[in-house]
């Protein structure tokens, strides 16, 4: 679930998963799970850049619109081609 501050528009994303349910009255709800276990809606989400608990949530699929917005996950993998020997070597 990706999620936007309205503060700093940093762009983070959290695991969670949202179930829709009806009760006995027919009244729909949402339960929200995060590592399966059940939260409140992440309404209040807090921005980790910021602190700001001004957050938001995209719609489904904006972020496939929007690669820009992901920010990187970890360092980047190094270049396993050594840069001393361009030319690869001959086997024999
Ligand atoms: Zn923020």
């Amino acid at each position: 679930m990706p999620f936007e501050c309205r503060g700093c528009w940093h762009v983070w994303q959290e695991d969670y998963v949202v179930r829709r349910s009806e009760d006995d009255h027919g009244n729909e709800g949402e339960v929200w799970l995060s590592a399966g276990l059940r939260v409140p809606p992440p309404s209040g989400a807090i921005c980790p850049q910021c602190g700001s608990e001004q957050a938001t949530t995209f719609p489904d699929g904006y972020l496939s619109r929007h690669p820009e917005l992901i920010p990187p996950v970890g360092p980047a993998v190094p270049d396993a081609t050594p840069l001393l020997s361009p030319v690869p070597k001959p086997l024999y």
